[in-house]
């Protein structure tokens, strides 16, 4: 059985504020696991001697701000997660795991939409990112203010098909070097 967004949040902000070791929390979870009738993961930690009880209320006002603000945000990463099932690009398990990996992101303090989060697990591709978010409304280049409909695709970008110019950039904030965006300036005169 997988953790709760819930208790998955708490692990991960206790891990944010250093309360605990990743080893500590990974004890917790695997007690959590163990045990037949599932008890919340803090109390485990505050049982365990990780955390005081003190600690442990406080965490957990900021765990309930988090969680508020993580479902507030979702609406649109139901819809995007729904399109891409709907299509057959992802499974129920993919999007699963790609909401746990976004609450995770949550916790440490990185937004990250659905449709990124996907990306970076590889569970799509940019095409496809394309094809869920063009069913979602049109697109128009601001560049060359002409609809996108056939775009090009490079690296993480999305290309507008008339000007060539990034009409929509996927950001990731995976670890490791970023690739830099290579801009080309042409000199336009009279
Ligand atoms: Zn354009």
């Amino acid at each position: 059985m997988p953790q709760t967004l819930k208790d998955l949040l708490l692990g991960e902000m206790a891990l944010r504020h250093r309360l605990l070791s990743e080893e500590q929390l990974d004890l917790c979870i695997q007690q959590q696991i163990d045990e037949r009738h599932r008890r919340p993961l803090g109390k485990i930690m505050v049982e365990k001697g990780f955390i005081r009880n003190d600690v442990l209320e406080a965490l957990l006002r900021t765990q309930r701000r988090a969680m508020d603000e993580f479902e507030k945000n979702a609406d649109y990463g139901r819809l995007f997660g729904k399109t891409a099932v709907l299509k057959g690009y992802i499974t129920e398990e993919q999007l699963t795991q790609a909401v746990r990996a976004q609450a995770r992101k949550h916790a440490r303090g990185v937004k990250a939409k659905i449709g990124q989060v996907m990306l970076e697990l590889g569970l799509i591709t940019i095409s496809q990112f394309w094809e869920i978010i063009h069913e979602q409304g049109d697109f128009t280049c601001g560049n060359c203010r002409q609809r996108i409909d056939r775009p090009f695709f490079r690296g993480p970008a999305i290309l507008c098909q008339n000007c060539k110019s990034p009409a929509f950039e996927v950001t990731t904030d995976s670890p490791g070097p970023k690739p830099r965006r290579r801009t080309i300036r042409r000199k336009t005169e009279g």
